[in-house]
């Protein structure tokens, strides 16, 4: 590693291993701190902000940081260590949040840093961002999950807080230049949940050179979070898609010959 590089430091909010929805094989992910969307359904509300923030921690009875700076020597040491399960799985590293495009620097530094050890490298990303910015990460990455929640611009600042322009460019761009990408659409009941809604996303998606695309369903695994952040759910009281619905939504898709589509 280089000595500039692995001193490069940011924020996270949890490093998982053993992560099998987060690209191929077994894989290791950073969720990053930090992101410009605010999303009303988010599970990982405590990604949003960039700084450490106090949670509650339930068993604790108390308020602890969660959160915290690292350096790429840290995150990169946590990595490694699962080396033989991601030779054995096809899988590596993914880095998620939270939006590992607020900090592009930390993130690329990660990317090469693992690429440099020769573990596969992906990103999970909103998009959200100058296009040289995310030029310069992605270009750090084997695969970016991209995930696009919305073609309808207005509903998609109500609903996350900013306007989808610049992420669909973004996508089209990285499609242009025949990056690796998958796109990555969450099923959110009262915002896209709907054949029209999401076939849509698909049909930009495959407009653009987008071959791969994945739904992921909404589940309320974070609304707990919330109390312990002392914030609303927006999201609060709107009820999970089956499993069924979910297939019933998938079949009313039109999808074209060569494109996959999968339920994560
Ligand atoms: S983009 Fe992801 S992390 Fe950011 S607010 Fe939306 S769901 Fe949460």
């Amino acid at each position: 590693m280089k000595q500039s590089e692995s001193q490069v430091r940011g924020y996270i909010s949890n490093i998982q291993r053993y992560s099998i929805h987060d690209g191929p094989g077994i894989r290791t992910t950073v969720f990053f701190k930090g992101c410009p969307l605010r999303c009303g359904w988010c599970s990982n509300p405590e990604t949003q902000k960039l700084l450490p923030e106090e949670m509650m921690d339930l068993k604790q009875g108390k308020k602890v940081i969660t959160g915290e700076e690292k350096s790429v020597e840290d995150v990169i040491e946590i990595v490694c260590r699962d080396k033989v399960f991601y030779q054995e799985s096809n899988g590596g590293i993914t880095l998620s949040g939270g939006e590992a495009l607020l900090q592009p620097e930390f993130a690329r530094a990660i990317l090469d840093t693992a690429s440099a050890c020769g573990i596969h490298t992906a990103i999970e990303t909103t998009g959200f961002a100058e296009p040289c910015v995310f030029e310069q990460v992605a270009d750090g990455a084997d695969l970016i999950l991209f995930d696009i929640k919305g073609i309808d611009e207005e509903k998609h600042i109500m609903n996350t807080g900013v306007s989808n322009k610049t992420i669909l460019e973004n996508l089209r761009a990285a499609a242009e230049k025949k990056r690796n990408v998958t796109v990555r659409i969450p099923v959110i009941p009262c915002h896209n949940a709907t054949t029209e809604e999401l076939q849509k996303i698909v049909d930009y998606s495959v407009s653009v050179g987008i071959n791969r695309l994945e739904l992921l369903p909404y589940h309320r695994l974070g609304e707990p979070k919330y109390r312990r952040l002392g914030r609303k759910y927006r999201w609060e009281g709107i009820p999970i898609l089956t499993g069924e619905e979910l297939k019933m939504l998938k079949s009313s898709l039109m999808i074209p010959d060569g494109v996959e589509l999968m339920i994560i």
